[in-house]
């Protein structure tokens, strides 16, 4: 998309929030936008920094660390969020490059990040991430263990544990599943909720969500993705 094309649709999208925001009775600062740049060129994200966005969501370490340092120079108060599934020997690389990772599921990465925070001399914030349809081909702690595998990273990392993400499954109401996300974050005293995305993210506001995640209505289309287990 042309740099115009992608100001106009930032504006659009940051309308959108503010209107859901105040339909819920709260303050549209109290939610920020992550712009989801997956598989858009690096001049699409400098189109969006133009406009005034700040907050960046990649999925794949590689994209991200080929994308994002260069920029970084140029615009040192960009975040960057890793927001797809990240296998452990990428723990290194991710704590070098995220500000968020918003995708912590599974022990093993715990343990990854724990160490690599340790070389690295730098450990990102965290959100955990929750499988609140259970389904099995979905990253994400399965719901059931989510209680205890939450509590031993707030004992394993402090306050680093900022919250919880989710991605509903695709042919469901995303409601009950972002309730769900509200009600557990809730429970451990968690303040960041990173749910809603290009389809939903107006609904996820209206139950909580802190974060949404925007790809496609701000950059346009792209190939064919999955957020499922395709690693
Ligand atoms: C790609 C992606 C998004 C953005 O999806 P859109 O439908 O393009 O807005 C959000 N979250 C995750 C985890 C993604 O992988």
């Amino acid at each position: 998309m042309t740099e115009n094309t992608i100001s106009h649709a930032l504006k659009d999208i940051r309308q959108r929030i503010t209107r859901a925001a105040h339909k819920a009775h709260r303050a549209e600062t109290d939610i920020s936008l992550v712009a989801v740049s997956k598989f858009h060129p690096r001049d699409s994200v400098e189109a969006a920094l133009q406009a005034g966005q700040r907050l960046f969501g990649e999925n794949r370490v590689q994209e991200a660390a080929s994308k994002f340092p260069p920029l970084r120079e140029l615009w040192p108060d960009l975040k960057l969020h890793l927001i797809g599934g990240l296998q452990t020997n990428k723990a290194v690389e991710a704590c070098r490059l995220a500000d968020v990772i918003e995708s912590l599921d599974r022990p093993s990465l715990s343990e990854a990040l724990d160490k690599a925070s340790q070389k690295v001399g730098h450990l990102p914030e965290l959100l955990i991430q929750v499988n609140t349809g259970n389904e099995p081909q979905k990253f994400g702690i399965p719901l059931q263990e989510a209680d205890i595998f939450i509590e031993n990273n707030l004992k394993r990392f402090g306050s680093h544990v900022k919250g919880l993400m989710a991605i509903p499954p695709q042919h469901e109401d995303p409601q009950s599943h972002f309730r769900t996300l509200t009600a557990l974050s809730r429970r451990h005293g968690l303040t960041v909720l990173s749910m809603g995305m290009s389809a939903d993210f107006e609904e996820a506001i209206a139950e909580g969500a802190t974060l949404v995640r925007v790809g496609s209505a701000i950059f346009g289309t792209r190939p064919p993705f999955s957020t499922d287990k395709t690693l």
